[in-house]
């Protein structure tokens, strides 16, 4: 059994330190949002009145936050100041390379292993254990940090030193952003052209048009039933946290100088349709924007 101090129980934390409790570890759990916190509680975690608290016996702690104002500041202010000396830390939040690398300096020079460690697999992968982590730390960390997320992982891949978990997080989610739009395209120009989306489907799925935007989360209802498009393009992976992921990667390219005119189109595209009033629908529907048919969203 470790001492795990869990920072951050929403949507993806919730279920994430439940799975943690499930693999028989003692979880301190810190949330500002009295109900997020009441949840980790229900699945069995105890509660921390502060980070500080959660923190000073951990054995582990792991950061599960919005963006990365919020994980420069919990690492700053409360936790590298009050955590065991000895811990291992991980933050699994979705931030930009620049923080990621500046915290996991801070936290080398006060003594302690970090890692980023950036997830894939969004809510029901974290309530099912089955994320996928990128991790970026020194090669001698990987095996402890990889043991820590295994309860929460159906793959722990380490992608390279600091930051580089960050790295891989973003690319992966501009290509993602980057195929749906063009998958998107396709349906609809096939619909102008007369071709059935169904039928579409099952020859761009055998064709070399196939992808996870077109054959997991196709983007009209039909073809795979448990898609999005299926239920009122309910998240799933929603707008919002695809176009915080476009960002990042814009951001990340304009400081690295490389050249990624379709991110930044898809970025240009998510902002529009988030700007409609549909960030909380998944990413998928933004289909309906390019068919001209935003009123059918609820
Ligand atoms: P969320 O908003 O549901 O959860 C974040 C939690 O952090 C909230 O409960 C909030 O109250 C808490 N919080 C904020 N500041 C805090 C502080 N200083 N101390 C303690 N708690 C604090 O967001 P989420 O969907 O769980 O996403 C968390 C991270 O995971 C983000 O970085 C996101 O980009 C990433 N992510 C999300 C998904 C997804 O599908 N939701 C998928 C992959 C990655």
């Amino acid at each position: 059994m470790t001492r795990i101090a869990f920072i951050g129980v929403g949507n993806m934390g919730r279920g994430m330190a439940a799975n943690q409790v499930k693999a028989g570890h003692d979880v301190r759990a810190f949330d500002l949002s009295a109900p997020a916190l009441a949840h980790a509680v229900e699945a069995g975690c105890r509660p921390a009145a502060s980070i500080a608290e959660a923190v000073r016996e951990a054995e582990a702690v792991i950061t599960m936050l919005p963006a990365g104002s919020h994980v420069r500041q919990a690492y700053g202010q409360d936790i590298l100041p009050h955590a065991a000396q000895g811990a291992l830390l991980i933050d699994c939040s979705t931030i930009d390379v620049e923080s990621a690398r500046g915290v996991a300096g801070q936290a080398a020079e006060a003594g302690f292993r970090f890692a980023d460690a950036p997830v894939s697999g969004g809510v029901v992968g974290a309530d099912a254990g089955t994320l996928a982590f990128m991790v970026g730390c020194r090669d001698e960390h990987f095996a402890a940090v990889e043991a820590a997320l295994r309860p929460m992982a159906r793959a722990v891949i380490h992608a390279g030193g600091a930051g580089a978990g960050q790295a891989a997080k973003i690319c992966n989610n501009m290509l993602l952003g980057v195929s749906m739009l063009g998958t998107c395209e396709a349906f609809v120009l096939a619909e102008k052209l007369g071709l059935s989306w169904e039928r579409f489907f099952e020859i761009a799925s055998e064709s070399s048009g196939q992808c996870w935007s077109l054959t997991t989360n196709c983007p009209v209802p039909g073809p795979i039933p448990s898609s999005p498009a299926n239920r009122d393009y309910a998240a799933g992976f929603a707008t919002a946290m695809m176009l915080k992921d476009l960002k990042l990667a814009q951001a990340a390219a304009a400081a690295a100088g490389a050249a990624t005119p379709m991110g930044a189109q898809a970025e240009a595209l998510y902002a529009l349709f988030e700007a409609q009033g549909h960030g909380g629908k998944d990413f998928s529907a933004v289909i309906q924007m390019l068919r001209g048919r935003l009123g059918e969203l609820t």
